[in-house]
């Protein structure tokens, strides 16, 4: 049995409950199996038994008191994956489907992903099961300084910095900061996606969606085609859907779905996205709410969109949300290009199947790492003390995203699977992380 294979037997066999985390070790350790084997030493300094690994996992109870005076217990996480090339950095999420294997499949996506960009990021995630809907701003507060009265004892701007991820957005990055700040008295760069007014970057709210487009962009252009004139099919309606749709309209494509647990909306004349942005930014409505406000559109109750026929697909919504039935269905209405705004949208089967059918397919950890790249840019404001523009974020962005790109296609190209960037973006972003790891021993 090879070395790879060895390592995954054990690590799903150890983990078998914690389905998410094995899919995504799965994934990884398959398409870095060149790599691994063409460096020996590798197996000798335990190197992909230490990777699977978190270096450290901390689960807290977090206690909250409701507008009725009702106490609720949630749980919350903070996996610290793996600092070799930087402190930990990557997301925190509210979700009801929040636990280990969700928290510990994203922190390893974010290792690669946090590499490929090139920054001095390492990898880690957290989170909590509590759900933010239909809560208030009070309730919302209280729940973010519970959650912060724990998890300011492991993080640091130079240790670990968390940032936003589902349920998490520029309001409880807030909140969570004042708490940070009220515990230890140091206004420091211990979060990202900051509020502007405290120490946030320009361009951070709209970064993973413009750098998705960006990606996708260079993507297409490499092989002599572009966004103009595309119809593109975008699942979801936060923050990187509604900054992805807003990209892609302005390269000239038309962007006519977006979704949210509910459903789907279809529109004709390409997305609204003032409408858009006044449902889901400001009301915090379902997404039916948009068919109110535009009655031409129409909604799809409990449905997925993968069956609009399109040219480009950006999952931007949650974990395996695009199966193999609909990425059958988007093979078959002619889609040629699937580029991942969330985690893992697709699942192994879906994606096998794209590579099949030779869709250029770019994976989230190389396609949605605009977001983190741009956290790191705010990382280095902070450290220095300055603000750059709008357009110097955006411009970085965007030079980000190509150099991803290019790195991705020629580490493809190089372990002879020219065009699969799935094994280019997981060799490539597996590469930097496991050098440093064995100059730095074994730790
Ligand atoms: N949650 C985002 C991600 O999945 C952003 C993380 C960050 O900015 O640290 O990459």
């Amino acid at each position: 049995m090879s070395y790879v294979d060895e390592v995954l037997q054990t690590t799903t066999e150890r983990w078998h409950y914690q389905p998410e985390f094995c899919q995504a070790v799965t994934e990884v350790l398959k398409s870095i199996e060149p790599a691994v084997e063409a460096n020996p030493h590798y197996e000798k300094g335990a190197l992909l038994e230490r990777l699977v690994a978190p270096e450290k996992a901390t689960l807290f109870r977090v206690p909250w008191i409701d507008d009725n005076g009702k106490v609720h217990v949630n749980r919350g996480y903070r996996v610290q994956f793996n600092s070799a090339i930087g402190p930990y950095k990557g997301g925190l999420r509210f979700h009801p489907s929040v636990n280990m294997s969700i928290i510990k499949f994203l922190g390893f996506e974010q290792i690669f992903k946090n590499s490929l960009t090139g920054l001095p990021i390492g990898g880690g995630k957290g989170g909590s099961d509590f759900d933010p809907k239909g809560k208030s701003d009070f309730e919302i507060m209280r729940f973010c300084q519970g959650f912060m009265t724990e998890l300011y004892k492991v993080i640091g701007p130079n240790s670990d910095v968390p940032a936003g991820d589902i349920g998490v957005g520029g309001r409880e990055i807030g909140y969570l900061f004042g708490q940070y700040k009220k515990i230890t008295g140091r206004h420091e760069g211990v979060l990202t996606g900051k509020g502007l007014s405290y120490g946030g970057s320009l361009a951070r709210t709209e970064a993973t969606g413009y750098g998705l487009v960006y990606l996708a962009s260079a993507m297409l252009n490499a092989h002599n085609n572009g966004l103009d004139g595309k119809t593109v099919v975008v699942s979801g309606s936060g923050n990187v859907a509604i900054y992805a749709i807003e990209k892609a309209q302005s390269l000239g494509a038309k962007v006519v779905t977006a979704s949210d647990s509910s459903g789907y909306i279809y529109d004709a004349d390409g997305i609204d996205l003032a409408i858009l942005k006044q449902v889901k930014e400001k009301e915090r409505a379902r997404i039916v709410r948009y068919t109110e406000l535009k009655p031409t559109a129409k909604f799809f109750a409990g449905e997925k969109p993968w069956g609009v026929k399109c040219d480009v697909a950006l999952p931007c919504a949650t974990q395996n949300e695009l199966g193999l039935d609909g990425a059958k269905a988007l093979v078959n209405n002619g889609c040629i290009a699937v580029a991942e705004g969330a985690n893992m949208p697709s699942t192994i089967d879906a994606t096998n199947y794209f590579i099949e059918n030779k869709i250029l397919f770019a994976p989230g950890k190389a396609a949605n790492a605009g977001g983190v790249a741009t956290s790191a840019l705010e990382m280095s404001q902070n450290s220095a003390r300055i603000i750059w523009t709008f357009d110097q974020v955006d411009a970085k962005l965007k030079d980000i995203m190509e150099s991803i790109y290019g790195h991705m296609a020629d580490a493809a190209v190089e372990y002879g699977h020219k065009d699969n960037f799935v094994v280019g973006a997981n060799i490539a972003g597996f590469l930097k992380v496991a050098d440093a790891m064995m100059a730095q021993g074994i730790v």
